[in-house]
């Protein structure tokens, strides 16, 4: 008997339940028993559709098959109408003029429909005008579970955990056969990774009660405490991952490098502006670590605007200027996410150092280029991909900017000193390990975000990296005007959005958000509602201006050309999906309409917003909303009202959970755990927890358990 024997040999089950299971993710018996509900429910507080009385008020959980509008049978009243399904039986629900209701909902989410209940002569259940939630993910709804436990009296009676369920596999199947593992023992039979010390003096409960917890708590208070202990044991793995590659890069020894202050300082006083005061205690930051003889780890997030090139091309020059003992020149890497972004690079590092001896290269899939040319000292110069790899590896070139092209297989250095990753936090440790593998010695990394993660959340999911926050803005800047627009205003806005044209400035158009557990799908959604969008405008608001798109199904040298068609102005109105979140800089283009922006996150939002104040022009915002929810209308009012990313990613982590940051999604944690990301105690003691094993056993020689879960989770992180 083991947790790890297939459920196949433990219970009979039909190829459909089999396809279905696979689908979930589950194969053994500890897969099973790591399926949690999603929430529960209290045969008091909900019905399910079968026996639902008719005529009255009732609660019903459901996922959604099938959306439509259409017209009614006479008027030309528009209809929404979706089939809600439970274990029991299918409800129709409908909405009158209601159409934008559609686009909030979508195929296989789940929801809590409160309503009428009718039932027609043939037996048809139906509910007109329901108020709904959507259910999220595995996060337990708080109107469910709150009024689960509050009858003391009554606690004994267990409510009904409700699964993620399947095409074959239902809610009620999961929750017998979990009962029966249990029953059987099944939990005992899994290691607990976490050693005993560690859980006894966090009070934390053994592994197997939280499992069963889990799935059949007897109290509120078991139920919290078993989903912390869940939690705990992944923010506790990404810690120990984080610990243990800052502790290796760390072993690694670099050369002794010191900066020439003097040098910098010149260097500096070339420059158009005065520093702000964060950039000048970032620059001392990453000067303090290059000298210390081991290899640099710092992550720079600061605001869209806030000046982080600059940082990269001073500490760059600053390490080309250094003395060193090894006489060879050093290299730095500049990588950038998209084309567009390395050529900016490119040419502002050519203003930048058109005085200094250095020499910059770029290498795209399109192409490469040299600064400055032989002929033109103020000019760049095609050169050829050969040429390229040849100054390259010789030394010749000091800078090398590019896209994902610079850590190709082929690209030989030098002495690559400094790799600097703009907009790609995730990727940066990643990109310098297949970079380290061409220098000597592991080189310094700065890693650059825009995405303002709040202090605790990235010490969590970036650990490894030390940190600094620019959190000013430069002097000067005129802060992008919001407004929030309701239906009918939407005439004038399109009014203030001709004139801007006009004038020759340019407009963002964002779709709304859709939420579709098929990727596949959710981008097919997405695409359509960017072209109808485009379409519409074309025909109507904008009729007579350059419409382009961009989405997620174009191929990247598509998206590149649209940007370019964008950014030299032959399209002058770009209606997109948030993609363009990342890096782009146009700074004509001072509009953006924000559609469905309900449907955001505030730190999202203010990304997106954050494309148009380039420049010293005004720039507006338009958050265009149906909704009628009141928090919802007072969340996005925040956004009016605060102008600093920081403050909004805060609130976000306050209000809707981790998951809602740009940047987390991707950080391999579940649903469980962004919810405990909020408990920051939890957190602190997950890090000196980590911190102090890692200190005392590197490699966690002496704790296989975690060494293996480190192990999975960090090729699944680094594979992504
Ligand atoms: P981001 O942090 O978003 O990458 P950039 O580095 O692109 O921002 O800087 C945005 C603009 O601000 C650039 O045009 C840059 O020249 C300018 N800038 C940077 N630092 C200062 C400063 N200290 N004072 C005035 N302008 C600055
Ligand atoms: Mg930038």
């Amino acid at each position: 008997m083991s947790a790890h024997n297939a459920l196949s040999s433990l219970f009979r089950i039909k190829p459909e339940t089999q396809r279905g299971l696979s689908k979930l993710g589950i194969h053994s018996a500890e897969d099973l028993l790591r399926h949690f509900p999603s929430y529960f429910i209290q045969a008091a507080e909900a019905s399910s559709v079968k026996s639902a009385e008719i005529g009255s008020q009732t609660t019903i959980y459901g996922t959604i098959h099938k959306v439509d509008v259409r017209r009614t049978f006479r008027g030309h009243t528009p209809l929404t109408e979706a089939k809600l399904k439970d274990d029991t039986g299918t409800l129709t629900l409908m909405w009158l003029n209601q159409p934008y209701i559609a686009k909030q909902l979508s195929e296989g989410i789940t929801l809590r429909v409160e309503g009428k209940l009718s039932e027609s002569s043939s037996g048809k259940r139906s509910m007109m005008n329901p108020r709904f939630e959507i259910i999220k993910g595995s996060v337990v709804p708080t109107g469910a579970h709150e009024s689960l436990f509050t009858d003391e009296e009554n606690k004994d009676v267990l409510s009904a955990p409700m699964y993620p369920a399947s095409k074959g596999v239902s809610s009620q199947w999961i929750e017998h056969h979990i009962k029966s593992l249990l029953a059987k023992g099944y939990h005992n039979l899994i290691a607990d990774p976490i050693p005993p010390e560690v859980l006894s003096e966090l009070k934390l409960p053994s592994l197997s009660s939280a499992l069963v917890w889990m799935h059949a708590p007897r109290s509120q208070s078991d139920y919290e405490v078993a989903k912390k202990r869940l939690a705990f044991d992944e923010i506790f793995t990404i810690q120990l991952m984080n610990y243990r590659e800052r502790a290796r890069a760390e072993s690694e020894v670099t050369e002794k490098i010191i900066i020439n202050k003097d040098n910098v300082d010149d260097f500096i006083n070339t420059l158009p502006f005065p520093l702000t005061k964060g950039q000048q205690d970032a620059i001392t930051s990453i000067f303090e670590d290059i000298e210390r003889g081991i290899p640099m780890s710092r992550l720079l997030e600061g605001d869209v605007g806030s000046g982080k090139t600059i940082i990269a091309a001073i500490t760059a020059y600053g390490l080309l200027t250094s003395s060193t003992l090894n006489k060879a020149n050093h290299q730095v890497v500049i990588m950038a996410p998209t084309e567009i972004l390395a050529s900016q690079h490119f040419e502002t590092f050519s203003k930048l150092f058109s005085n200094t001896s250095f020499e910059i290269g770029i290498i795209t899939s399109s192409g490469c280029q040299k600064f400055p040319s032989k002929v033109w000292k103020d000019a760049p110069t095609d050169i050829s991909r050969k040429q390229f790899l040849s100054w390259a590896a010789n030394g010749t070139l000091s800078i090398i900017i590019g896209t994902h092209a610079v850590i190709q297989k082929s690209i030989d250095f030098n002495k690559l000193s400094y790799v600097i990753i703009d907009e790609q936090h995730r990727f940066g440790v990643r990109a310098r390990h297949k970079l380290s593998k061409k220098s000597e010695v592991l080189p310094h990394l700065l890693s650059m975000t825009a995405t303002p993660i709040p202090r605790t959340l990235a010490l969590t999911l970036y650990g490894d990296l030390d940190l600094t926050i620019l959190d000013e803005l430069p002097p000067g800047r005129k802060p992008v005007i919001t407004k929030l627009i309701t239906p009918h205003e939407r005439a004038d806005m399109y009014t203030e959005i001709r004139e801007t044209l006009e004038r020759g400035e340019q407009c963002y158009v964002i779709c709304p958000r859709i939420f579709e557990p098929d990727p596949a799908k959710e981008r097919a959604l997405l695409t359509k509602n960017v072209i109808e969008e485009a379409e519409r405008l074309s025909k109507t608001d904008l009729n007579g201006y350059a419409i382009g798109v961009l989405h997620g199904k174009m191929k990247s040298p598509e998206k590149e050309a649209i940007m370019r068609d964008f950014d030299e102005r032959r399209i002058q109105v770009l209606v997109a999906t948030s993609v363009i979140e990342v890096g782009i800089n146009v700074p004509n283009a001072t509009r953006i309409i924000i559609e469905g922006a309900e449907r955001f996150g505030l730190s999202q939002l203010h990304q997106l917003r954050g494309r148009v104040v380039r420049s010293s022009k005004q720039a507006m915002c338009y958050l265009v909303t149906d909704t009628s929810s009141e928090s919802s209308i007072k969340r996005l009012q925040t956004l009016v009202d605060s102008a600093n990313g920081f403050d909004l990613a805060e609130r976000d982590l306050e209000t809707r959970g981790a998951g809602e940051l740009t940047g987390v999604k991707q950080s391999g944690l579940s649903d469980l755990a962004m919810e405990a990301i909020k408990n920051l105690k939890m957190i602190e003691v997950a890090r000196t927890t980590a911190r102090s094993v890692i200190d005392s056993d590197p490699e966690l020689k002496g704790y296989p358990l975690l060494k293996e879960k480190v192990d999975t989770f960090s090729s699944r992180v680094h594979l992504e």
